[in-house]
């Protein structure tokens, strides 16, 4: 027998209201991960018999030892799920539910995934009662709640224990990040039969339509090709449906007339071709939740890449933001697109043009965090060291900077076919 549960017992309010709800600084009481401490979370898939329903433990000091000040804690969030038709590929898409269902709690934040997870209480929620062990009674009414179809049982561990957090992200959760990455990594867009569309994002952007293949994510960073077949699994009906590829009308622009049919059909008429190679040709539209925004800068024959952390200028003349107002909405925005950081390093980025070898400026901050994985990309294409050709804000967010960095550095850019 399933049980719907429709209250969920914590001493504050929980409702989708409270999803955009910010905790700042001078109303925050306790604060986990965000780089300030070891903070992770994972949805695992156990058997039957290994775990106990309904169960939820708090191991180590909860934030009522923190004093009248409040303070940090390091955070290990384990829910462990098991039901007959539960699957180990199902985790991510319960795992990404974790950030929807804490933030609906009032006075919770949370921010990020996996082990770069971000979370915030707030003081007024902490005076009302709030305690840890409330976070673990959300989660397991919300898993059942919106997973029954495949979850049976859910226990919850949350971990404030500095050396337990950091010994079981070392075997439990970084090794089960890395097998998940691993599934993804062998997959090719030649590989499959089906690429997904996505259309979660149309509650706000209602022509908008992602389609989600093994080499290019959903712009939003959270939807994997892998994700999305297993979210068609869970629901069938839900917002991730396959397509069935059949053979390219051009492989290298990336146009399939199956793609095309559900791109038309899904966006209502609003677009009728997509190149999913392509920047400049009918390239994929975006809706506004994007990680990142790749836009034409014709001065460099290139294109430029900013993250949405990013706050200070680009050589476009446009920061994020201004440039988020151009590019989203769901338009087709030839030059201009939003993509998830993932996709960047990806043998499929603007391949059409000429891939990673365009991209002549992106932020500092954007470009270390992928070094390792832009130098793969260009020593592919024969550049050694790539990552020190892209400019950056500190070489300049103005055009005559970055064009004379370019030329001084030999950036391939510079002599390849004209972009426009
Ligand atoms: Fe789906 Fe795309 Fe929205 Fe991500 S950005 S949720 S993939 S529609
Ligand atoms: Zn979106």
């Amino acid at each position: 027998i399933k049980i719907k549960i429709t209250e969920i017992p914590i001493p504050v309010g929980f409702a989708a209201a409270f999803e955009g709800e910010r905790v700042r600084k001078e109303d925050m009481y306790a604060e986990f991960g965000g780089g300030r401490t070891p903070a992770w979370e994972l949805v695992r898939k156990r058997e039957m018999a290994e775990i106990e329903d309904h169960k939820i433990e708090v191991i180590g000091p909860d934030i009522d030892t923190l004093g009248p000040e409040g303070g940090k804690l390091p955070l290990a969030v384990l829910v462990d799920v098991a039901g007959r038709n539960m699957q180990e590929d199902f985790e991510p898409v319960l795992e990404r539910r974790i950030h929807y269902f804490l933030n609906y709690i009032e006075g919770v934040m949370h921010i990020g995934q996996r082990d770069i997870m971000w979370l915030r209480i707030s003081k007024s929620s902490y005076e009302a009662g709030l305690r840890l062990h409330h976070l673990g009674e959300v989660l397991y009414a919300k898993m059942l709640d919106e997973f029954g179809s495949i979850v049976d049982k859910v226990q919850v561990t949350i971990i404030t224990d500095r050396e337990q957090v950091e010994e079981l992200a070392k075997e439990v959760a970084k090794p089960r990040y890395e097998a998940r990455d691993a599934r993804l990594a062998g997959l090719t867009d030649e590989s499959v039969d089906e690429f997904y569309s996505c259309t979660l994002c149309q509650s706000f952007a209602p022509a908008h339509v992602c389609v989600v293949t093994p080499e290019r994510l959903g712009l939003c960073g959270a939807v994997s090709w892998l994700d999305a077949k297993a979210t068609k699994e869970i629901n069938p009906t839900g917002a991730c449906q396959p397509i069935v590829k059949g053979v390219a009308r051009d492989e290298v622009k990336g146009i399939w007339d199956s793609v095309n049919k559900a791109v038309e059909e899904l966006s209502h008429g609003a677009t009728k071709e997509i190149c999913i190679y392509s920047l400049m040709d009918n390239p994929m539209t975006s809706c506004g939740c994007f990680e990142c925004i790749c836009g034409i800068m014709p001065e460099a024959n290139g294109v430029i890449i900013v993250n949405r952390e990013y706050t200070g200028m680009t050589p476009l003349g446009m920061t994020f933001g201004e440039l988020a107002s151009t590019t989203g909405g769901g338009m087709q925005t030839p030059g201009f697109m939003g993509l998830g950081r993932q996709f960047i390093t990806s043998k499929k980025f603007i391949s059409a043009e000429g891939g990673i070898l365009r991209l002549v400026w992106m932020p500092k901050e954007l470009k270390e965090a992928l070094r390792e994985k832009i130098n793969a990309r260009g020593k592919e294409l024969g550049y050694d060291n790539f990552a020190d050709m892209i400019a950056d804000e500190t070489v300049g967010t103005d055009p005559d900077s970055v064009t004379e960095f370019l030329t001084r550095v030999g950036h391939p850019a510079l002599t390849m076919d004209p972009i426009m």
